[in-house]
């Protein structure tokens, strides 16, 4: 399976709707079982030969996979991360909008600034 980095924050589980530590696993960047949380900048790390996608500037999704909620066994592997300018700003389901192309190195896209506002606005409900 090889390393991976976590992105964890609080919210919602879709499925039972508790409140969660929700884990987003991704290999975009320079994995190595490092925890992020929302605001957090990601660094990359050792030789560039080794990255996994390039530092883009700018609102980006890269591929992500959801870790079981602890409380209904809920996941979901199709799932995507969001930054700017390499700082974490929100996760949510794929549903289809970012292909990743398998190419066996994770990579990101240009995303929608719609979905992440999406993103920011329920998670503003919570509060
Ligand atoms: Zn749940």
């Amino acid at each position: 399976m090889g390393a991976f980095d976590i992105l964890v924050f609080l919210q919602k589980c879709e499925q039972c709707g508790n409140e969660i530590q929700k884990k987003f696993q991704f290999k975009y960047g320079t994995p190595w079982q490092r925890k992020f949380s929302l605001g957090d900048k990601l660094t990359w790390e050792g030789n560039p030969i080794r990255y996994n996608g390039l530092p883009l500037s700018g609102l980006i999704a890269a591929d992500a996979v959801l870790e079981e909620c602890p409380i209904c066994g809920h996941d979901d592997e199709w799932s995507v991360i969001y930054l700017l300018d390499n700082v974490f700003v929100g996760a949510d389901s794929n549903d289809g909008r970012y292909r990743f192309v398998q190419v066996g190195q994770p990579y990101a896209l240009s995303a929608s600034t719609t979905d992440v506002l999406k993103f920011q606005r329920n998670a503003e409900e919570l509060e």
